[in-house]
C-alpha cells in the first residue's frame, strides 16, 4: 500500500530529515548570525544550498567514489557550490542529479524570494502607517 509522503510518522521522511541534518551538520558555520536591518531581504540561503548539495550527493552515494579522500573517509560529501578549492564530487553528478539539485536550489530560492517579498510588504505597511494585516483585530 502506498504511503503518503510528508506525514509526521512517515519513516521515509524521518530518514530523509536525518540524512539532511547530517548533511547540514557538515556545512561549516558561517561564523555567526548575520545582522540585517529590519525589513531587509533575508540572507541568501547559501548554507542551505550547501547542505542540499551534500544531501543529494550522499543520497546518490557520490562520496563513496569521490576523488576527494575526505568524502570517502567521512562518508559525507564535503563539496558544495561555493566551497573553496576543487570540488571532487562535482564531476560525479549526472544529468538527473544536476536536475534534482537545480530544482532543490530553485525551491530554496523561491522560499527566499517569498520571505523577501513578505519583508518588503511589512516595510511598506510599517512606513505607510497602515496595518500590515487589515483584517487583524476583528
Ligand atoms: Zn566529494
Amino acid at each position: 500500500m502506498a504511503k503518503t509522503a510528508g506525514t509526521a510518522h512517515d519513516p521515509n521522511l524521518d530518514d530523509m530529515l536525518r540524512a539532511l541534518a547530517r548533511a547540514a551538520k557538515s556545512v561549516p558555520a558561517s561564523g555567526g548570525v548575520e545582522i540585517i536591518a529590519p525589513f531587509d531581504p533575508p540572507p541568501w540561503p547559501r548554507e542551505q544550498m550547501m547542505a542540499m548539495y551534500r544531501y543529494l550527493a550522499a543520497e546518490a552515494g557520490l562520496q563513496k567514489r569521490c576523488p576527494d579522500r575526505r568524502c570517502r573517509r567521512t562518508g559525507q560529501c564535503q563539496g558544495g557550490p561555493e566551497r573553496d578549492g576543487p570540488d571532487g564530487c562535482a564531476e560525479l553528478w549526472d544529468e538527473t542529479q544536476v536536475h534534482s539539485l537545480t530544482t532543490a536550489f530553485l525551491a530554496l530560492a523561491l522560499g527566499w524570494a517569498c520571505e523577501a517579498k513578505r519583508n518588503e510588504a511589512m516595510a511598506a505597511a510599517f512606513f505607510s502607517g497602515e496595518p500590515a494585516w487589515p483584517d487583524a483585530g476583528r
